[in-house]
């Protein structure tokens, strides 16, 4: 059985910010965070959910609250307020299934469920609309904010930008590449940690940083993904240290594709994240869709940017601009 995210986590096959760790539990920084401090405790024993949880474990389970605790005083928000919580299957929201809590605060949380609770059988109408008005007010609120901002943003879609990179730097990037190895190996985690005891969470990080390749020259934009034109990304194709990738649904990947491209579909790429740290670091990872600003190749080229790989391209043009050379 293939591991789940969070076993390939506490076996650091992948890496993750670590925010406390014992012989029990691991605690994570969330790679999504649904608010300031969100961070998952998940239990080192395997266990499902909530649901798999047995008497045998009540000491386990009294661990983890108690690891919450100190980290929230840790993170700073054991005065102002924090919640504790944990989904169950399909209905709970749950998408790893390996037992994990959720410790959430920074921020107010709001009443749980309020708007859910007043739809179904236990809530008035009253609660109803107090939501639907907490709704109106905040769209309102950003639809003000946005239209007065100078840098405003489109309506539904985020707008990506990917910077141009001048031929200079593809050509130094061909020249300096590193000779590929024959067996490309995950990028270890390499851990420092500091003394741990159950008493008193210690703050750990994971550096996925473990790159050799040549950084992207200065003149250019950190943290954003680079554009390629078709004469540029002409020159890249065939490296081999390249690795090409394809965002697109898997039905049009289907249909044709660039080369020996990866498919990974821009939409669910959170889903892939360990196939895609399983790509070294030192690689030339080129990311395209259909063409244009197309936002799922800027999705994943967003994750490795997280994860600091230095050299992240997206060619524009996409299959549309490929196909039409042809
Ligand atoms: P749940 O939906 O309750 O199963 O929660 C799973 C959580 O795991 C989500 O909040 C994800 O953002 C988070 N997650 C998934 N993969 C990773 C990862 N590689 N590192 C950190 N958090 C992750």
């Amino acid at each position: 059985m293939e591991k789940n995210v969070f076993q390939k986590i506490i076996d650091k096959e992948i890496p993750a910010t670590i925010e406390y760790e014992d012989d029990r539990v691991i605690a994570i920084r969330d790679i999504a965070p649904s608010a300031p401090v969100h961070v998952l405790i998940i239990p080192k024993k395997y266990i499902t959910s909530a649901h798999g949880i047995t008497v045998d474990d009540a000491d386990l389970i009294g661990h983890v609250y108690l690891v919450a605790q100190q980290l929230a005083t840790t993170l700073g928000i054991d005065q102002s307020g924090y919640r504790v919580v944990t989904n169950v299957n399909a209905d709970g929201g749950q998408t790893v299934f390996h037992l994990h809590f959720h410790l959430l605060g920074g921020e107010p949380l709001g009443r749980m469920n309020a708007a859910r609770v007043a739809s179904g059988k236990h809530g008035g109408r009253g609660i109803l609309r107090e939501a639907g008005l907490i709704v109106l007010f905040a769209i309102g609120l950003a639809a003000f904010y946005n239209a007065m901002s100078p840098k405003h943003l489109e309506w539904i879609k985020p707008t990506y930008t990917a910077v141009p990179v001048n031929d200079d730097a593809i050509d130094k990037l061909i020249a300096t590449a590193p000779t590929p190895t024959p067996t490309p190996t995950p990028p270890a985690a390499t851990t420092t940690t500091a003394a741990t005891t159950p008493d008193r969470p210690q703050r750990t990080v994971d550096s996925p940083k473990t790159s050799t390749a040549t950084p992207p020259p200065p003149a250019e934009q950190a943290g954003a993904a680079r554009s390629l034109t078709l004469a540029q990304f002409k020159k890249l194709m065939g490296k081999p240290n390249v690795v090409l990738i394809d965002a697109r649904l898997q039905e049009k990947y289907d249909q044709g594709h660039i080369g020996n491209a990866m498919n990974i579909y821009g939409s669910e790429v959170e889903q892939h994240i360990p196939e895609l740290l399983a790509i070294p670091q030192d690689k030339i990872v080129i990311i395209y869709c259909d063409g244009g600003h197309c936002e799922l190749s800027h999705r994943v080229a967003d994750v490795f940017l997280r994860f600091g790989y230095p050299n992240v391209f997206v060619f524009l043009g996409g299959w549309a601009e490929w196909s039409a050379q042809k």
